[in-house]
């Protein structure tokens, strides 16, 4: 396992020496300690980032392409021991982890098709209504990235940022989360297999404070992407303003699941419990709201509920396990927080609430809340874990209303059996996503992000890319 910053192409201690304890949540042990960066790697991070950018830029998109491609093989290829080292670090199951890293793998994959788009459109002609003139489109790299991620997807919420970037002409400076390092280090050492030139991707360990806040705030820092909290990402936006970067954020999420009458039942079953206690609720897209049409409710209910006890926690590295622990302390005490206020706020606990028997680390039942009133925190705060809250409706108009009844934005999912409903839901409902009877299909062609307070642009597709591009619009005035 690396331990160390990934600057310039080469494997460097941090310049003021400091480690970062790294956790195994299944044991609450330390097994492994990382490089704790500070201002001064960033300083050279940056300095490497900036001297690499003229080349990357001018190699143009086809270039680019034939490095992501390899990176995608190279993700591929490590795949599954990639997933072991995520499992234990972030705690998820094994499954789950595989899961990301093909998403990791599929990312950069599509990425290069789209930096060979990029320059197959590159100086396209602009119709004009004027003869007398001339304009092509270009579109340009920002220049260097600073790329802050979280802890709940290693290497998936950074797949999404660095194939763009890179993609685009962008040169990198990573800031993996302090909590889950050990994966994303290992992106420094297929950029050094693959033969990426030094500086193009950078990565500093460290913690938000001493790595992520200078980040945020460098003069030669053109663009700011960072998925997290709102809390911290509304610092990051103003930590930005000053140097009037451009920002782009993916924050936290409340999302409903919407069950009607007429849906399947056992995919309802699947969804909810999917939208809830996959990644053991660590998600920004949870669907930690249920609302379920009255008509089938005490049905849907008995049958999460009773889904939700069977599955089946333990060691995220053996097969078999359904449900992992959460993955730091901090965050283990902020859920069991939630669920004492809950049962101090006089809720209907159906389930869960404690800890699974014989288990020793940072584990929490899964765990279900009936009639919560919408003035509740539980109902209205991102707990990132897995508790779900439920409320029952009786019409269409009362089920959209409860739904966008939220600061949040991010996802929704609709489960019915009536296409026209399903469709029309959708539409009402103020999500950057939106399924319809389908756990959360996650497709790299299409876009991530959020309404509301769930954050600001888009990641994947080609929004993703777009991100990290300026426009530049060449008109010449043709000679008379
Ligand atoms: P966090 O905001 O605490 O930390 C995110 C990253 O920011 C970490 O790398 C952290 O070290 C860094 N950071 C902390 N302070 C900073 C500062 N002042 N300046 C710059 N960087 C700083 O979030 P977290 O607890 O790691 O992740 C959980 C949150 O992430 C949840 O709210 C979740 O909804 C959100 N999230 C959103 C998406 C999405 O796509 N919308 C995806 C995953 C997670």
């Amino acid at each position: 396992m690396r331990n160390q910053l990934y600057i310039d192409g080469r494997w460097q201690d941090p310049v003021e020496p400091g480690r970062i304890p790294v956790f195994d949540p299944y044991r609450g042990t330390v097994y492994h300690e990382v490089a704790a960066g500070g201002p001064a790697d960033v300083e050279k991070a940056v300095a490497a980032a900036k001297a690499a950018f003229p080349e990357w830029r001018d190699a143009g998109g086809r270039e680019r392409a034939r490095y992501l491609a390899a990176i995608a093989e190279k993700l591929q290829d490590r795949a599954e021991e990639l997933a072991r080292l995520s499992s234990r670090n972030n705690g998820k199951p094994l499954g789950e982890a595989r899961i990301d890293m093909a998403d990791a793998a599929a990312s950069f994959a599509y990425y290069a098709e789209q930096a060979i788009t990029l320059q197959d459109r590159q100086d396209a002609n602009v119709a004009l209504p004027d003869e007398g003139f001339h304009a092509r489109l270009r579109q340009e790299p920002a220049g260097v990235a600073s790329l802050i991620v979280p802890w709940n997807f290693p290497l998936v919420t950074t797949s999404w940022k660095v194939a763009p970037a890179l993609a685009a002409g962008c040169t990198v400076v990573l800031k993996p989360s302090e909590i889950t390092p050990v994966v994303e280090l290992e992106l420094g050492a297929i950029a050094e297999e693959i033969g990426l030139p030094p500086g193009v991707l950078n990565i500093v360990t460290g913690t938000g404070e001493r790595v992520g806040a200078p980040m945020t705030t460098h003069p030669d820092v053109a663009k700011v992407s960072f998925t997290g909290s709102n809390a911290v990402g509304a610092r990051v936006m103003a930590a930005g303003a000053p140097g009037v970067k451009s920002v782009s954020l993916e924050l936290g999420g409340k999302s409903p699941i919407v069950v009607f009458a007429s849906a399947d039942f056992d995919e309802a079953v699947e969804c909810v419990l999917g939208g809830i206690f996959f990644n053991a609720g660590q998600m920004c897209s949870a669907t930690s709201r249920l609302l379920v049409e009255k008509s089938i409710a005490p049905k849907l209910i008995d049958a999460i509920v009773a889904g939700s006890r069977a599955l089946k926690p333990g060691d995220p590295l053996n097969e078999g396990t359904q449900i992992g622990p959460i993955t730091m302390k901090a965050q283990h005490d902020k859920v069991l927080a939630y669920i004492e206020r809950g049962k101090a706020e006089g809720l209907t606990l159906l389930t869960g609430g404690g800890k699974p028997a014989g288990l020793h680390g940072w584990f929490i039942e899964p765990t279900i809340f009936a009639d919560v009133p919408t003035t509740s925190a539980l109902w209205r705060e991102e707990i990132f874990g897995p508790v779900l809250c439920i409320r029952i409706f009786e019409t269409e108009k009362e089920a959209i209303a409860l739904a966008n009844d939220c600061d949040f934005g991010l996802v929704a999912t609709v489960v019915s059996g009536d296409e026209a409903q399903a469709n029309r839901v959708a539409n009402a409902i103020e999500a950057g996503h939106v399924w319809i009877n389908s756990p959360q299909a996650i497709f790299v062609q299409t876009s991530w992000g959020g309404f509301k307070t769930s954050g600001i642009g888009r990641e994947l597709g080609p929004w993703g890319l777009s991100s990290y591009l300026e426009v530049k619009h060449v008109t010449s005035r043709l000679k008379r």
